[in-house]
């Protein structure tokens, strides 16, 4: 059903509030400013109550679909639950109402709570140092990969080539590219890893860096990394870790200790912010001590037991973001990994894999699974069979919606043909995801049994298929 516009609500004189007659004479507009100011048409405002305008935003909100309503188990975007009480944290006023340009002796409490940020995401990663700063994940990416043409400026070393496999995250080849390196792509072997003869082709002394996903986009741990950093390491190269998806792997290993020499983490994933609107966004890099000289300034130190932004680093790769970064995303993830512990992020590790284990153990049967390697926090389906029904894959995520409930990532990553990538995340219970299992199960059968159903979903959802180009290029907002 179509909305109306707010614009369209109320009539001439409604108004949001009432107050008692003014007690002080009145002054013509006209008399009391300069000429010329005075513009000639009223603006084109809505003039509405307040009850209509609560009304008309809640009902549009109630439109929305967010991990407050169900299941969101879009792979590698990990879209879980976030506990509220990290957003309390996030709004004390004695935190949310200072400013980065009060003196540090005043901020000192703000500071320690980010020093010791620093320290659990070093501890977490297996690394040395940490910057705050990078704004998100590609963001990240893209500071590690200046950390590590920095590096190798220093060094008097001319490298360009950056070798990432055709598994990988979209933004790894556009972070790369964007730092003036050259991407090399190289293939999975049939169990969905990096296959060693084709890095060790890829390998020469151009080699920058390898950037790698563990587990990888597949959700498939590496097992050879042993094997492939040292190919790596030898030519004179370093590891770079997309540390997007830490979920699958936290308190169990590091990728410090696999000798990754950089990683960035999404804070908005893993760690408690909501996300999935644009932002904001936190994608802090973690170095080993040999490429800490190079991390963006200032960088927040402890002295003499006071806290404050060391800006004297000569070889920094310079300042990336506005003041530190993301504060308040920053605060969310101290306030998750304090509440959680050491323990509680283990036992993240340990239902984010098992739920997307059970998951997948429930409907490989049914679809595809084209790589049957362990995998850990999610995995990757093929709607293959169902194509051959004629039904694509798009078509079973918009007929999930109709049963309420979120579409996993599909067509990614690109190596799966019709791929329907699922992680149901750790925050899932057992009756939710037996209700995702379900929905699906009952979706192969619709496919069977009456396609055109499933085709021309969505069915029940407040806009039916979309143009999707055209939904981006010329948004019509009346619906
Ligand atoms: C989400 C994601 C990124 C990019 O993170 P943004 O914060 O969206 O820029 C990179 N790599 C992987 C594996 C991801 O899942």
């Amino acid at each position: 059903m179509a909305k109306p516009l707010i614009k369209e609500y109320g009539s001439p004189g409604r108004k949001g509030y009432s107050l008692p007659e003014v007690d002080v004479p009145e002054k013509d507009p006209e008399e009391a400013l300069p000429e010329g100011t005075i513009r000639q048409e009223k603006p084109d405002l809505p003039e509405a109550s307040e009850v209509d305008v609560v009304r008309h935003y809640t009902s549009l909100s109630n439109m929305n679909y967010g991990v407050d309503s169900g299941i969101y188990p879009l792979g590698s975007c990990t879209m879980k639950y976030n506990p509220k009480i990290n957003e309390d944290v996030a709004r004390m006023p004695n935190l949310a109402n200072i400013h980065p340009y009060q003196p540090e002796e005043q901020v000192q409490g703000s500071l320690e709570l980010l020093y010791e940020l620093k320290e659990y995401l070093a501890e977490i990663s297996g690394m040395d140092e940490v910057s705050l700063q990078p704004a998100s994940g590609a963001h990240g990416e893209y500071v590690g990969l200046m950390i590590i043409r920095k590096y190798f400026e220093k060094k008097g070393e001319e490298r360009s080539k950056v070798i990432v496999p055709d598994s990988a995250h979209g933004t790894n080849p556009a972070s790369a590219t964007m730092a003036g390196l050259d991407v090399v792509e190289i293939e999975s072997n049939e169990r969905g890893m990096v296959d060693i003869e084709s890095l060790k082709e890829a390998v020469d002394d151009d080699v920058a860096a390898l950037m790698l996903t563990n587990p990888n986009t597949l959700g498939i741990f590496e097992k050879d990394i042993c094997q492939i950093q040292q190919i790596i390491h030898d030519a004179g190269g370093l590891l770079y870790y997309d540390g997007a998806n830490m979920n699958a792997v936290l308190g169990y290993a590091r990728p410090g200790d696999m000798e990754f020499d950089v990683i960035h983490y999404n804070l908005h994933k893993t760690f408690s912010t909501p996300h999935g609107g644009g932002g904001p966004g936190s994608g802090p890099v973690a170095v080993k001590s040999k490429l800490a000289p190079f991390l963006p300034a200032p960088v927040l130190k402890k002295e003499e037991e006071k806290y404050c932004w060391d800006f004297d680093r000569p070889d920094s790769l310079g300042k990336i973001h506005a003041f530190y970064g993301n504060y308040g995303v920053m605060l969310r993830a101290y306030s998750y990994i304090r509440t959680a512990g050491a323990e509680g992020l283990k036992e993240i590790t340990e239902n984010a894999v098992l739920n997307a284990n059970y998951m997948k153990e429930k409907l490989k049967d049914t679809y595809e699974l084209p790589f049957a390697s362990d995998s850990l926090h999610e995995f990757v389906l093929s709607g293959s069979r169902q194509k051959k029904e004629g039904i694509s894959t798009v078509n079973i995520a918009k007929r999930l919606l109709d049963y309420e409930q979120y579409a996993p990532t599909i067509y990614f990553p690109l190596i799966v043909k019709e791929a329907l990538m699922v992680e149901p995340t750790e925050t899932e219970n057992l009756a939710s995801l037996d209700r995702f299992i379900e929905t699906m199960k009952k979706i192969a059968r619709e496919i069977e049994e009456t396609p055109e159903v499933v085709e021309n979903a969505p069915h029940n959802t407040v806009v039916r298929k979309l143009d999707e180009a055209q939904a981006a290029r010329n948004p019509d907002l009346r619906w």
